[in-house]
């Protein structure tokens, strides 16, 4: 598995698990500075865990779309650079300025992903990587809403969740029209399953074309 750098799997309780470095958010355990990255609460978690080649690296420029209260967000300023936090919900936004605050490289916005041009002017463009994990129909559209953010060779990296898109279809039916879709402004470069920790989720990683 190729992780970048600032991501590391270290022992916790005897168990190899991914951690970054970084200030505890969410009651995680932290040994020498090294924050427990749990993949079951994390789809970005997950992805590495599975194996997928993201193409992040460490320092990266990151778009993160559907921060929610922070948690993965948290582990990915952790080793990224300039990492940009969209959240359209106040609650968990509060939450998210609260990790901020020990980040001077996160940025939460309080905005709509499907408005890109709402923040056009505060995100500089030709980031690196999106990071997307939106629970919401329409999730390709988000992606491709989101697209002229990234570098020609950046990389997109999602969470798909089908019962967002459709709660009464196969999740694969759903998985296969999402894909068709993302491909109308990206190359998918692979794919996987993210269970056992996370049910009737895809992780998409691909690159504009
Ligand atoms: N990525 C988070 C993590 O791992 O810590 C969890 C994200 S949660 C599964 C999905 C989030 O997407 C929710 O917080 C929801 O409010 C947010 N969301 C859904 N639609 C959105 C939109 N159009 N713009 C911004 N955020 C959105």
């Amino acid at each position: 598995m190729s992780l970048p750098e600032g991501v590391q799997r270290r022992e916790f309780d005897g168990e190899e698990v991914l951690a970054t470095r970084g200030e505890p958010v969410y009651g995680e355990p932290v040994v020498e500075g090294w924050r427990r990255w749990d993949a079951s609460r994390s789809k970005l978690g997950a992805t590495f865990a599975h194996g997928l080649d993201t193409g992040l690296s460490g320092g990266d420029g990151v778009l993160y779309l559907g921060a929610a209260n922070g948690t993965t967000v948290s582990h990915v300023a952790d080793f990224a650079g300039p990492t940009y936090a969209v959240e359209f919900a106040p609650r968990p936004v509060r939450d998210l300025l609260g990790v901020a605050e020990d980040r001077g490289n996160l940025f939460p916005l309080l905005k709509d992903a499907r408005k890109p041009e709402t923040y056009a002017h505060v995100v500089e463009s030709r980031l690196d990587a999106i990071v997307q994990d939106v629970a919401t129909r329409g999730q390709a559209d988000v992606a491709l809403a989101n697209r002229q953010f990234l570098a020609d060779d950046g990389r997109f990296v999602g969470a798909i969740k089908a019962r967002s898109e459709d709660v009464t279809r196969e999740p694969e039916a759903v998985f296969e029209d999402v894909l068709e879709r993302l491909r109308e402004g990206y190359e998918v470069l692979s794919t996987d399953r993210l269970e056992p920790h996370h049910d009737d989720h895809l992780a998409v990683v691909a690159t504009p074309k």
